[in-house]
């Protein structure tokens, strides 16, 4: 006979409520790459290199030419709920930087080992400290450095059995890190990015700051994308709907592959937004007489107060205020691009 006795409710133990928790901001090693280049960027680097190993469950590297971390900051760095980005829950309205949560930080050390090695200007030399579930190690120690900030995390999931396993029976992590990089790389080209396996001598994406944007284009995705890209802008500036900006690079009727390539930014966050994607490929299959899916780079703003940033802690899908519109009006854009350009092409080509 089964008891009618209830269980017992316990209170969880720290350890384990913040080790299911980092689990799920840190997904899998490109999310940890991901929260570690953002956090490059909010620290103004132009300069950022990644090196991985055996996919990211080894060895993550991310460093960087930024402002640095105070050597009084270093206790508390790895803590969770830390950061130097957010004071206010009002300040979400507004905030600037890819980061606000401080919870990646933390979340590494509960899952992976973590060790910084930090400069900041007009210091003669860097710290290198280490943590583990939050807290440090040990004392900070001098070192040399060179300006900015290394990240590096070690044996990610080492505490998750069932995590590692998985990731080590899928193909690893290494070409969705270095399609992130490319796609950081495409957006931001006043910085300069590497990415490469640890041990190996020739990057896998490198990029050179201050080219333009299809010429960072080129270098990441290569010449045959590059040539078939055509320039495309909307913008909304009806004061009864949402206030929106939009720039980018679409593919034209030459370019004919199988697979959509969708880089989005809002507001300069790497975002997705299936609804947009599939407006997007519709317009594409309707224009065109090949069945080709697009390449799509595009950078959108909108009033911050427009965007959502808050809705999951991997921060991947933004909801948008009049989303329905803000699509519609990127449809009709790429239309007309795609149009004219499909009717230059049959002309070009008549004999
Ligand atoms: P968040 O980015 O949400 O603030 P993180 O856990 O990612 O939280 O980082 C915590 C804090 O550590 C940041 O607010 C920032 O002050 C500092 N930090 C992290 N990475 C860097 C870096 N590469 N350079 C300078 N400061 C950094
Ligand atoms: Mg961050």
């Amino acid at each position: 006979a089964t008891t009618l006795e209830p269980p017992r409710i316990r209170r969880l133990d720290e350890s384990v409520v913040n080790r299911i928790a980092a689990g799920e901001v840190i997904q899998r090693p490109a999310s940890a790459v991901k929260e570690l280049v953002e956090n490059s960027l909010d620290a103004g680097a132009t300069s950022i290199s990644v090196v991985v190993k055996d996919g990211g469950l080894k060895l993550i590297q991310v460093s960087d030419n930024g402002h640095g971390i105070r050597y009084e900051d270093l206790p508390i760095l790895c803590e969770r709920h830390t950061t130097s980005k957010l004071s206010t829950y009002e300040d979400l309205q507004t905030i600037k930087s890819m980061g606000f949560r401080g919870e990646a930080l933390a979340s590494m050390t509960y899952v992976g080992h973590v060790t910084v090695t930090t400069i900041t200007e007009g210091q003669l030399h860097g710290y290198r400290v280490s943590y583990r579930d939050g807290v440090m190690e040990n004392e900070p120690r001098p070192c040399a450095a060179v300006r900015g900030t290394q990240i590096m995390v070690e044996n990610l999931f080492y505490n998750m059995i069932a995590r590692r396993k998985t990731l080590q029976n899928s193909s690893d992590d290494y070409p969705k890190i270095i399609d992130l990089i490319s796609r950081f790389a495409v957006h931001n080209i006043s910085v300069s990015f590497s990415c490469r396996k640890h041990g190996a001598n020739r990057a896998d994406v490198h990029t050179v700051a201050a080219c333009s944007r299809l010429d960072a284009i080129r270098t990441v995705y290569g010449v045959s994308v590059a040539r078939d890209l055509m320039e495309i802008t909307a913008s909304d500036d009806n004061p009864v709907r949402s206030i929106f900006k939009m720039d980018g690079f679409i593919s034209n009727a030459n370019y004919v592959v199988k697979k959509t390539t969708m880089i989005l930014f809002i507001n300069d966050r790497l975002v997705e937004c299936t609804a947009l994607k599939r407006a997007i490929e519709v317009v594409y299959s309707a224009t065109l007489p090949k069945a080709s899916k697009p390449f799509i780079y595009m950078s959108i703003g909108l009033p911050s107060e427009h965007v959502d940033v808050n809705i999951h802690p991997t921060k991947r899908e933004v909801s948008l205020l009049n989303q329905e519109s803000l699509i519609e009006t990127i449809q009709t854009a790429v239309e007309s691009k795609l149009m004219n350009s499909n009717t230059s092409r049959t002309f070009q080509t008549q004999p």
